[in-house]
């Protein structure tokens, strides 16, 4: 159930728009001052706010302002003058909505709704999955930067996981010491290949059962390092 936090003095209005409201399936709380509504409005998870402009102590401009600087939450701003209105409009403070008072409570719940489903879109579209790539018991997640081996993580350093991630992206395919040297470290420091090794040798003790017979990274004698699939 999405929870909505009225900012208005007037108690009468504040009561008003909470009916409609709550008759449409919202969780609605009411503040009467500015300064405890841009306190909870800060503090707590609301899913909108409907500010009133003209509040004893911080008006509806400034919490606005406030919690634009940290939150998303939806914002329908009220006043009773047109005039206001217009002017906040044009500072772009990031309010979502105005709506002049008076104004009829279901138009108030219409756009309500639209913003709620608006905002639940955007979300929705924000959320990405984890890059991940599995290879038998091996899981790297690439966003994340961890690797799984049968379901344990385990510790890798950066050098470490670019290498894993890099092979294991490109399988069946070898690649030179001197390829995965300048792949993986590229200009940033000049060092031996046998780093390459070490490195592999390091990350083999984390994914392979068995060191010896290893079933990720093969070494192909003479040339480099292959992973297999
Ligand atoms: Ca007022």
């Amino acid at each position: 159930m999405s929870k909505i936090l009225i900012v208005e003095d007037e108690e009468s209005i504040a009561d008003l728009e909470r009916d409609y409201l709550e008759l449409s399936g919202f969780e609605v709380e009411i503040e009467n001052a500015g300064d405890i509504g841009l306190q909870r409005a800060l503090q707590e998870e609301f899913d909108l706010l409907i500010l009133d402009l003209m509040l004893p102590g911080v008006d509806g401009f400034e919490i606005c302002k406030k919690v634009r600087e940290v939150k998303n939450t939806p914002i329908i701003m009220v006043s009773a003058k047109k005039d206001d209105i217009d002017k906040i409009r044009g500072l772009g403070l990031g309010a979502d909505d105005y709506m002049t008072k008076p104004f009829s409570p279901s138009e108030l719940v219409a756009r309500v709704k639209a913003h709620l489903a608006r905002y639940e879109r955007l979300i929705g579209s924000s959320v990405q999955e984890n890059e991940i790539i599995e290879i038998r018991g091996l899981k790297i997640d690439k966003t994340a930067r961890r690797v799984y081996v049968n379901g344990e993580e385990k510790a890798f350093t950066t050098k470490e996981f670019d290498l894993l991630t890099f092979l294991a992206q490109n399988p069946n395919h070898v690649f030179t010491k001197e390829e995965l040297f300048q792949k993986i470290w590229d200009m940033e420091s000049v060092g031996d290949i046998a780093t390459v090794t070490v490195h592999i040798k390091k990350i083999r003790e984390k994914i392979e059962v068995n060191t010896a017979k290893p079933q990720y990274i093969e070494t192909i004698w003479g040339v480099g390092y292959r992973f297999k699939v």
